[in-house]
């Protein structure tokens, strides 16, 4: 499962972030989820549920907030776009390139 692999890997990243600042506690987790990054929010949820047993976010709070999907045309069109087409609302074009939406970030950790 997709979601399971990136919580997986966000769970370390958070663990090595507190080894670092030599935190004991992950409070709480801010991510970004791109809207075309293929990541359901409510599986994310569950498998973070599941997985951060035993971990340094055991007891963080997990918040998550989208990303809207972005392009940008030869046109000049630089902007939001709704994720329905992939062609440019200016000029209709389809050489759109995507800048924002895609991915999954790691915001911010707040550590004890
Ligand atoms: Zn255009």
């Amino acid at each position: 499962m997709h979601e399971l692999s990136i919580v997986a890997a966000m769970i370390e990243l958070c663990e090595d972030n507190a080894r670092i600042k030599n935190a004991t506690k992950i409070s709480e987790i801010h991510t970004k989820i791109g809207v075309l990054s293929g990541i359901d929010k409510e599986q994310f949820k569950l498998c973070f549920e599941s997985f951060k047993e035993g971990s340094l976010c055991e007891e963080a709070k997990l918040f998550m907030q989208d990303e809207d999907l972005e392009g940008e045309c030869e046109c000049g069109f630089k902007g939001r776009l709704d994720g329905k087409s992939f062609f440019c609302p200016k000029c209709g074009g389809k050489e759109l390139k995507i800048t924002a939406g895609e991915e999954f970030y790691l915001m911010r950790l707040v550590m004890e």
